[in-house]
């Protein structure tokens, strides 16, 4: 098995690496460097710029405005966008509802959706969990009824990212409670505007509203929007939940914040030096590199096999991208706040600040970067959870890698 890339791989690495180093507009990149939170409209911004470059949904087929590259052009191409870094598509639409409506959608929800969902006008939420039904979520029981050519729905979804910035979501409900739970499940897409849908945030450990509670009251949906059958909607979260899971390595972001942690860690003083200097901290960096070149072989070994596969099927081996991505993930994050330590406290970063002898944009970035290090680090405790939580992933890898 070769897993070097090839020259041509590697030019066009430097491409896509210069577009998003010039594509990019330079307050949005500011925020990526900073760890800031990327605003709706910024975000949008960017993946208007991708979608006009061509690259706003490389992985979907052609004729719906994909790329047509192969797995490591693609692995190439995200890696990049995580280490430059610029904000990535928005999974939830251009990975997760768009393949399905792809693979199951009608041709009208195709030509409706897909053009909007490159250009971001439809942004899509994801309704799946709910209180009750989250690893086990075939237990879920918001009901749609059908009356005429409608759906009624009533109850409820929770963790919902983004509802509030959201004007779609895709969402899976109660259609038969007589069969077993997952004959009974059917896949919809909702106007969020339709009257009866409440929006309630949930403010998560970083105080910020990333997530919601979204209730259902009465709420009519056309049977035009369902996607494929009534009562097959688990297959189609079967097929979106593989999809999840391949995109959720995030070697990219992980290596952008070892960048920065080596980074402050030269400008935080430790010792009568810098805390680059310290042994300690060198180690951890040291780790946490090698493992990430690890993750990065495992990952490239996944691709090789898909590369070598023509039946496009999942591979239980991605459950393990994921358990080790959200890990490393949180141990970048986990060096970050060590890092800034105690210079977040205004007081220290004002000392710090005075010290320091960089010039003044450097100055505000370090104080954004060390504000958002304890956020980051708090929000990041649930990328273990979301996503399908890391004990539920040892089950699919003891169940589809070993057998057991
Ligand atoms: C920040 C955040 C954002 C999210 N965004 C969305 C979203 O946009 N849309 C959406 O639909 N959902 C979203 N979720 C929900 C997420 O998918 C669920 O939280 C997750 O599936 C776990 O479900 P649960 O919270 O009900 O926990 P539970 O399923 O109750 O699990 C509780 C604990 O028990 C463990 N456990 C459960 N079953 C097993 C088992 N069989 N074997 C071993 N251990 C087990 C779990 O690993 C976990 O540690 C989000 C969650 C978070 C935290």
């Amino acid at each position: 098995m070769d897993m070097r890339f090839t020259p041509e791989e590697n030019a066009f690495r430097d491409e896509v690496r210069h577009f998003f180093r010039t594509a990019l507009p330079p307050a949005t990149r500011q925020k990526m460097l900073n760890g800031q939170v990327v605003s709706a409209d910024e975000h949008r911004a960017w993946q208007r710029i991708l979608n006009a470059k061509g690259w706003g949904a490389p992985h979907w087929p052609v004729e719906w405005g994909g790329t047509g590259w192969d797995p490591v052009r693609i692995y190439i191409f995200r890696e990049e966008m995580q280490f430059s870094p610029a904000p990535q598509s928005y999974s939830q639409n251009v990975n997760l509802v768009a393949p399905v409506i792809i693979a199951f959608g009608t041709d009208e929800q195709k030509n409706y959706f897909l053009p909007r969902i490159r250009n971001m006008d439809a942004w899509f939420c994801q309704g799946f969990s709910e209180p009750g039904a989250g690893s086990d979520l075939a237990a879920l029981k918001t009901s749609a009824v059908r009356d005429g050519n409608d759906y009624v729905l009533n109850g409820q979804k929770v963790w919902t990212s983004q509802a509030h910035q959201s004007n779609w979501m895709f969402a899976l409900v109660r259609t038969d409670s007589s069969v077993k739970k997952q004959k009974g499940i059917t896949y919809l897409l909702l106007d969020m505007n339709t009257p009866g849908i409440t929006v309630k945030p949930i403010i998560t450990l970083d105080g910020a509203h990333h997530t919601n509670e979204v209730f259902f009251d009465n709420v009519r949906v056309p049977v035009a929007n369902r996607i494929g059958e009534e009562n097959k909607g688990w297959d189609y979260a079967k097929f979106l939940l593989g999809n999840e899971r391949t995109n959720s390595a995030r070697v990219g972001i992980s290596k952008a914040r070892l960048r920065r942690a080596r980074e402050v860690a030269a400008t935080v003083p430790c010792d009568g030096g810098f805390l680059i200097d310290s042994p300690r901290f060198r180690e951890k960096l040291a780790m946490i590199d090698i493992e990430l070149k690890a993750l990065e072989i495992t990952t490239l070994r996944v691709l090789a096999d898909i590369r070598n596969k023509a039946d496009g099927r999942q591979d239980p081996k991605t459950s393990i991208l994921k358990l080790r991505g959200s890990e490393l993930y949180q141990a970048t994050a986990e060096l970050l706040m060590e890092a800034a330590g105690p210079n977040i406290l205004p007081h220290r970063l004002d000392q710090l600040l005075g010290k320091h002898t960089g010039d003044e944009e450097d100055l505000a970035g370090i104080a954004d970067w060390m504000a958002a290090a304890a956020p980051n680090y708090l929000y990041d405790r649930a990328a273990s959870v979301y996503g399908g939580s890391n004990e539920i992933q040892h089950n699919v890898a003891a169940k589809g890698i070993l057998g057991l």
